[in-house]
């Protein structure tokens, strides 16, 4: 296998444009190590982990940038990102354990592309980009149309992820991520679901609403009808059962070794109804009542 330990983003690129879809970017390698054992051998290695620049976390007006490179672990101990995103944080705090943490970025596990992949909701939820370098120049891809299918981004094989450029949610917005798996934070997520709420002034109505949801179809993915069922309405116990129900029929889950598609289905409904509830209150002081 050829191996290559590039020093910039240029480098990188031209390395990736030359060997195409037989290389491979490693990162933390948490996958692409796993990959190699148990699945195929690459042709070739691309170490990005030598080109300075591409981490850390910083603050760029009203977002928060996130190099590629920063690890899981950087990100659930970054206070900036617990105070400022929460649901970010909750997604790394809650992401397998110390010791994958401190290795994994979060480049990698968004260029993993799995529908299971931990921070992908949040980044849903947030309206986050992604910056990509091509050999043309570089590109700013908001993450909605990111996501192609499991394994599979926009960027293709010669795009290299930078960085991340998260906006600050609107004041007053309060977010969550629950995870369900059988380990906790051990296992890869069966369900995951991120929301987040902005209250209206009075906090009398959802004045805007964002639900995304992990491992329950090919990408990660927004459950669009029911933030437009829940948009302008005071968040009432009718409308809660309703909106679980509709989310967890927006999703199309698969049946795996982890759960059947039913049992997926139900745990949506469960957590979206438990994340609607917890960052109403949240946002408002009140109890869905
Ligand atoms: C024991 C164990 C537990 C795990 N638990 C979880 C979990 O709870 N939640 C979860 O979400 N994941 C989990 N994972 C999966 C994995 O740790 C994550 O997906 C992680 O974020 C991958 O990051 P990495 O830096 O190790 O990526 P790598 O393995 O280096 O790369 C992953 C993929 O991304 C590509 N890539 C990496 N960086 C870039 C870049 N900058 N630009 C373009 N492509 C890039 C690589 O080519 C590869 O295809 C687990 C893995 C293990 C081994």
């Amino acid at each position: 296998m050829d191996y290559f330990e590039p020093k910039t983003v240029s480098e990188a690129l031209s390395v990736l444009a030359k060997h195409g879809a037989e290389a491979k970017v490693i990162a933390g390698g948490t996958d692409v190590m796993v990959d190699i054992k148990f699945k195929e051998e690459p042709g070739g290695l691309v170490n990005i982990k030598k080109i300075p620049g591409l981490s850390g976390i910083s603050e760029n007006g009203g977002s928060l940038r996130i190099g590629a490179l920063t690890t899981i672990r950087e990100i659930e101990t970054s206070a900036l990102v617990r105070e400022k995103l929460p649901v970010l944080w909750e997604a790394a705090h809650q992401f397998a354990s110390l010791q994958v943490r401190n290795t994994a970025t979060i480049g990698g596990n968004i260029g993993r592309a799995s529908p299971s992949g931990e921070t992908l909701a949040p980044l849903l939820v947030l309206d986050a980009k992604a910056k990509v370098a091509y050999a043309d120049g570089e590109k700013s891809e908001p993450f909605s149309a990111f996501f192609q299918g499991p394994g599979k981004t926009s960027m293709g094989a010669k795009g290299l992820l930078t960085e991340i450029e998260i906006p600050y949610p609107a004041a007053g917005s309060k977010g969550v991520y629950l995870k369900h798996a059988v380990r906790g934070a051990m296992d890869i997520a069966m369900v995951g679901v991120a929301v987040m709420i902005t209250p209206d002034a009075g906090k009398n109505n959802i004045q805007d609403v964002r639900i995304g949801l992990g491992a329950v179809a090919p990408t990660p993915v927004r459950a669009l009808k029911t933030e437009a069922l829940l948009r302008g309405k005071p968040l009432g116990p009718v409308l809660l059962k309703e909106a679980a129900i509709l989310a967890a029929s927006e999703s199309s889950p698969i049946s795996d070794q982890r759960s059947s598609a039913e049992n997926r289905r139900w745990i949506v409904e469960a957590l979206t109804r438990r994340g609607l509830e917890q960052t109403w209150k949240a946002a408002t002081g009140k109890e869905v009542a």
